[in-house]
């Protein structure tokens, strides 16, 4: 596995494997990897000849106060990691390259990046977009893979994609839990043991409305209070939304919910922010 940090020197690179009639799948990553990371190394092995992964922590998707220098890295673990996984190439680019000092250039996706996680973080998505943008400008992937965990984000990549005719295939993989259901996240290593367990009633009350789904509650309304009581149970849980939403354009869904419906959730544990979510009625992504 090589590791390259220049620009031009991945631009170089994906352009002779571009040459060579060889498929880029590309991971874009913060770093301290976890198991859902490698799966999305995984997913990309399956479509592309070669996989690379970026690790970037990209400083226009934190807004100021949040946590982007205690952001925790881990740069010869992640190598170490990658390469198990089954990662050609670690692109990890400095900040100062990535945003020139007189850098002045956004993509945003309006809309779809204003409800539920733009409401509480307006500025996060636009970072998001334009890095992303950035990396598949350098890049140069065919496949770009992201994980079912960020449902928003995968939605705004993929509207940005087609609507800015990137010619990449958007894949999306599921949700990896830990054993007792907890979404893996870098953030998790926030927390205490006490808040570790507290952090639990996320996943739990995504499950309460799978259960109540498959036994037939078809109620939006319903749906919301039964997720709500779960996580409104620990004082230590504060909830920021929980949005029962189209998956595709994060429109709430009043009244009744249809075959596919996501249910996302974000709440502070401490002082640590976690997201979640489900989609109702789809098997193939299990939760
Ligand atoms: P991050 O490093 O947190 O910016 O995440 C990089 C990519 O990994 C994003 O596409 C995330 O959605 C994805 N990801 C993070 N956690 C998980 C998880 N538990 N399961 C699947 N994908 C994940």
């Amino acid at each position: 596995m090589t590791v390259i940090e220049s620009i031009i020197t991945m631009q170089k690179e994906a352009e002779a494997l571009r040459s060579a009639g060889r498929r880029i799948g590309f991971v874009p990553t913060m770093g301290y990897l976890h198991e859902g990371h490698l799966d999305l190394i995984r997913l990309a092995r399956k479509h592309a000849d070669v996989v690379v992964m970026s690790i970037f922590v990209n400083p226009t998707q934190f807004a100021a106060g949040e946590d982007l220098e205690r952001y925790p890295r881990n740069f010869e673990r992640d190598r170490t990691l990658a390469a198990e996984a089954g990662c050609d190439i670690i692109f990890a680019p400095s900040a100062g390259e990535m945003y020139p000092a007189d850098d002045s250039s956004w993509i945003s996706v309006e809309e779809l990046g204003s409800a539920l996680e733009g409401a509480f973080r307006p500025t996060h998505f636009r970072g998001v977009t334009t890095v992303v943008g950035k990396l598949f400008n350098i890049v140069r992937p065919h496949y770009a893979v992201f994980g079912q965990k960020d449902a928003q984000q995968a939605a705004i990549i993929r509207r940005m994609t087609r609507d800015l005719h990137f010619g990449i295939d958007i894949l999306v993989a599921p949700i990896r839990r830990e054993i007792d259901g907890l979404a893996m996240s870098s953030r998790n290593t926030y927390l205490s043991d006490q808040e570790r367990k507290e952090a639990l009633a996320l996943s739990r009350s995504l499950r309460t409305a799978e259960t109540l789904f498959a036994q037939g509650e078809r109620r939006s309304h319903a749906l919301y209070r039964a997720v709500e009581e779960e996580l409104t149970r620990s004082e230590t849980v504060q909830v920021d939304y929980i949005g029962i939403v189209d998956p595709d354009s994060f429109l709430p869904i009043e009244g009744d919910v249809g075959p596919r419906t996501l249910i996302a959730v974000a709440a502070r544990v401490g002082s640590t922010r976690l997201i979640d979510n489900t989609i109702l009625g789809d098997e193939a992504t299990p939760s």
